[in-house]
């Protein structure tokens, strides 16, 4: 049941080289697959009210529609990941794919904010060994999780049910900026801001729980 939740074991003992919790102790929140012109300014609301920054893995796909919105998550102080750019499982592919998903992505993100990002995490949270050789190659950081929500199931008893059980001083948390939990996405924020804060954990800014 816990690994259901957090890859963390099996992940550590191959892959010791990423992130599979924060280093600092405090909790780094994260959101995947956006920017997306529904739900993103819905983050930003609530992380802004809550003072919380966070690290944004965006599709380049994404990014390249709507860059206006990548600079908005960027200049309220947030960090902006490679999450690929057609969001394709990396898992199985040649290297020449996986490295032109990755560059794609950089080449999107770093036009609309100016600066190549410093973090990946793969699609669907499959990698292999490709994938970890074409990182160091472009020296960039491969960063997992110990904290699944399942928000995309779109329930807010089955996040509240992963926070109760799992949300610790070192959590990496996974959340979506996608269509699919937009229904619940102000309330599933508020109710980690609200589990952290009864659990007494700190919430981290990205930079200082990665190094
Ligand atoms: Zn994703």
């Amino acid at each position: 049941m816990r690994l259901f939740y957090n890859p963390e074991f099996i992940g550590t003992k191959l892959f010791p080289d990423f992130f599979w919790r924060t280093i600092n102790g405090k909790i780094l929140l994260t959101f995947d697959d956006g920017p997306n012109p529904e739900t993103t300014e819905i983050i930003l609301k609530k992380i802004s009210d809550l003072k919380i920054k966070s690290l944004f893995f965006c599709v380049g796909n994404n990014v390249f529609k709507y860059p206006e919105l990548t600079r908005e998550i960027f200049s309220e102080g947030h960090l902006i990941g490679n999450h690929s750019f057609n969001h394709s499982v990396l898992l199985g592919k040649p290297q020449s794919f996986v490295r032109n998903e990755i560059q794609k992505a950089n080449v999107a993100i770093e036009s609309a904010i100016g600066i190549q990002p410093e973090y990946f995490r793969p699609p669907k949270g499959r990698f292999s060994l490709t994938l970890k050789r074409t990182l160091t190659e472009l020296k960039m950081k491969n960063v997992m999780w110990n904290l699944l929500t399942f928000d995309y199931k779109n329930d807010l008893n089955i996040v509240k049910f992963a926070l109760i059980n799992f949300l610790k001083a070192d959590s990496i948390v996974v959340m979506h900026d996608n269509k699919k939990n937009k229904s619940i996405l102000s309330e599933e924020i508020e109710l980690l801001f609200n589990i952290a804060k009864e659990k007494e954990l700190e919430f981290g800014a990205p930079a200082e729980c990665l190094k």
